[in-house]
């Protein structure tokens, strides 16, 4: 769903990806692995154009999103981008709004303002982040009254509720219990019929169990990019093989 093509970035004279070049899976679970400060975060970020929001950010090489240059303003408009690919962060940051109001909301901006298709959109949202069950008798209250995981998968259904062909999701278990990410992994399992799924984690554990491919970054540069099997049963790169075996 992306190509990448020999891509770099700088934050000021700082280097943070070096010449990055890998295809990313249609309706696959991507993981992206590695060592603080790899450069995970920005890589991602960089895939709906928020990596700009950041000042002195200098950029080189393509990223192209279905053929489409990102880059390319007369082909790519970023709102649209950011719609098409959505994104779910480390700390669960829900608006402070009512549940419903945090589905309705992009919905509603996006010129939807019919109240029944709006509760439709807000009910086949939270069932698709599996939380419709939990929440569905309190959909008025605040979603800071939701506990993490819930607030989490509430992101998540904010995210769907716009209907978008890309999730990029942030360490989106760091902050949560194993119950909790146990759930976040088993709805990841599910949405990848329907979407295609980029996830950064510092859990090897989870990237094995849930990504279909694994890329390993290291320094700002990608290492190794293959199937995730063979990521940690037998990585091509020796610094592979020691990070997924917990030797960094
Ligand atoms: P972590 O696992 O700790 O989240 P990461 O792999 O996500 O790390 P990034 O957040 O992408 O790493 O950061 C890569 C490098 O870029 C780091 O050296 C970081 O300090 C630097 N960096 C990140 N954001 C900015 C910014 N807005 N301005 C300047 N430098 C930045
Ligand atoms: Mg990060």
């Amino acid at each position: 769903v992306f190509s990448v093509k020999d891509f770099n970035l700088w934050y000021g004279d700082k280097q943070v990806l070096t010449d990055i070049s890998l295809e990313i899976p249609e309706k696959k679970v991507t993981a992206i692995i590695g060592p603080s400060g790899s450069g995970k975060s920005t890589f991602i970020k960089t895939l709906n154009r928020m990596v700009e929001l950041a000042p002195s950010v200098r950029m080189e090489g393509g990223i192209y999103y279905k053929d489409n240059n990102i880059f390319d303003d007369a082909h790519t408009q970023v709102e649209v981008l950011r719609t098409e690919v959505g994104m779910v962060f480390q700390k669960p940051n829900p608006f402070p709004k009512s549940i419903y109001d945090n589905i309705a909301y992009g919905p509603s901006i996006h010129g939807i303002k019919d109240k029944k298709i709006l509760d439709q959109v807000v009910e086949n949202s939270l069932k698709g982040a599996a939380l419709w069950d939990e929440v569905k008798d309190r959909l008025q209250a605040n979603a800071f009254s939701l506990s993490g995981g819930q607030q989490q998968r509430l992101c998540i259904a904010r995210a769907l509720a716009v209907e978008p062909e890309v999730i990029l999701m942030d360490e989106p278990t760091a902050s949560l219990d194993p119950l909790s990410t146990a759930k976040i992994e088993d709805l990841v399992h599910d949405l990848k019929k329907d979407y295609s799924i980029i996830i950064v984690t510092h859990n090897m554990q989870q990237a094995a169990r849930v990504s279909d491919k694994t890329a390993f970054f290291l320094n700002g540069e990608l290492i190794e990019f293959d199937e995730t099997e063979r990521i940690f049963s037998n990585p091509k790169d020796k610094r592979t093989n020691d990070y997924v075996s917990g030797k960094f």
